[in-house]
């Protein structure tokens, strides 16, 4: 009995350890990508997102001014 509760220790910490680096990985990704400004801008609101490249064009493009694909509207 006391192996079973001793595993069952042993396995709750190894979640909450997980659970811990799933928390600090996530914030570290918010912040990397809080730092990094993508050069050709970082909303799309107001544009047709490539479905090809994912990058913005203006809603008068008919085509992606990056790649060339066909946009939809
Ligand atoms: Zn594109």
């Amino acid at each position: 009995m006391e192996q079973t509760t001793a595993f069952a220790l042993i396995v709750a910490a190894v979640i909450g350890m997980f659970g811990l680096l799933f928390i600090i990985r996530r914030q570290r990704h918010e912040v990397e990508d809080a730092g990094r400004e993508s050069p050709f801008g970082v909303s799309t609101e107001g544009m047709k997102v490539c479905p090809k490249c994912g990058r913005g064009n203006l809603w008068t493009d008919a085509s992606c001014i990056y790649c060339g694909t066909h946009l939809k509207g």
